[in-house]
């Protein structure tokens, strides 16, 4: 028998490479697209020679043909960091929309599995706490990271539409905030930037006071997640993430500290729209999926910081405003 395929859409960026490498080790054929706007080709350069993996280099707001059977789409290609959505908003507006129409328009003419990668930025700047999956959110359409959360609100919406009119079978992940190995080094994101910073000795900019919160889950936990929402049958969005929430300013400190950095903290201004608080309920993931975290923060810190290392030897320092098509770092 042929072995199952499923299409990664965003397969080269942070996430979707890991899912990649996930797939394959289940013994799927991964089909692997991407236009490498925020994805690297780096994250997924080690499984070129498997024969059961697949590239396209294609933009996924455009029509996709893929050839042959498929057994899942699942679809991670996104911007997806604060600095990407201010460089690329029409690109993020337009992959949630029309992207995630061409691939559930895609998986209905396979009869495959859709799963949507959604957000806890859904809830946007939350007025409950820690965050349910019935917490309908508060997001500002208008303000710069509407154009992630809305694109993203779309997202469920669409996904939900085809579920419920054309009886795919969908699934919803929210994901919250993940770190790891192939992170990209300058996307502006809380744990690149404190890690960056404290290797290179600069000063580790925390926005606002430090005193926001957020719950930081590791990328082998997350994938686990994904994996055993996939195979559910849950149809309604379900949080993943790790419930450990702390402040950024501790956040930051720990990175330092195992870093083993004298940087210093340096407080700039807080982003607009900025979530005080961010901490995932996971309460349905325990109960429907049986998943919960088992990756702790300075475990999963010292994986990543070994690839942080590595990197950093290879590339010279950038700005965190870098462009994010500027693939020098
Ligand atoms: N942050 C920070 N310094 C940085 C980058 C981020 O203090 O150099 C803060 C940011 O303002 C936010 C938190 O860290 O409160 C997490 O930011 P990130 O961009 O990683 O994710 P998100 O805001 O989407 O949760």
């Amino acid at each position: 028998m042929s072995k199952r395929r499923v299409l990664i859409t965003g397969g080269a960026g942070f996430l979707g490479s890991h899912l990649c490498d996930r797939f394959l080790a289940e013994g799927f054929e991964v089909v692997c697209m991407d236009n490498l706007i925020t994805g690297d080709l780096r994250n997924i350069e080690h499984l070129f020679g498997n024969s059961s993996f697949h590239f396209y280099n294609q933009d996924v707001t455009e029509f996709i043909h893929v050839p042959g059977d498929l057994y899942a789409v699942l679809h991670f290609a996104s911007p997806a960091s604060p600095i990407d959505y201010l460089e690329l908003p029409i690109q993020t507006l337009k992959v949630g929309s029309l992207g995630t129409h061409k691939a559930l328009g895609l998986a209905r003419s396979k009869g495959a599995r859709f799963l949507l990668a959604s957000t806890s930025e859904c809830y946007g700047d939350p007025l409950v706490h820690p965050q349910r999956e019935d917490y309908w959110g508060n997001v500002n359409p208008v303000g710069p990271r509407g154009v992630y959360d809305e694109a993203k609100r779309f997202a469920e919406a669409m996904t939900m539409a085809y579920h419920r009119y054309h009886k795919l079978e969908t699934r919803i992940i929210r994901i919250f905030n993940t770190y790891g190995p192939r992170m990209r080094l300058n996307d502006g994101r809380a744990l690149p930037a404190f890690m960056s910073q404290a290797l290179r000795g600069e000063d580790v900019t925390v926005f606002g006071d430090g005193s926001q919160t957020r719950s930081f889950c590791y990328v082998d936990d997350l994938v686990e997640g994904i994996y055993r929402l996939l195979h559910s049958n849950e149809v309604y969005p379900t949080n993943i993430g790790n419930p450990a929430e702390m402040t950024i300013r501790d956040f930051a400190e720990e990175v330092v500290k195992l870093c083993g950095s004298k940087s210093k903290l340096v407080f700039k201004p807080l982003p607009e729209d900025d979530p005080k608080v961010r901490q995932p309920d996971i309460t349905k993931a325990r109960r429907v999926l049986g998943w919960e975290p088992k990756v702790d923060l300075a475990t999963g810190l010292e994986r990543t910081l070994a690839y942080f290392r590595s990197r950093l030897e290879l590339v010279p320092a950038g700005k965190p405003g870098q462009k994010p098509s500027d693939k020098r770092a």
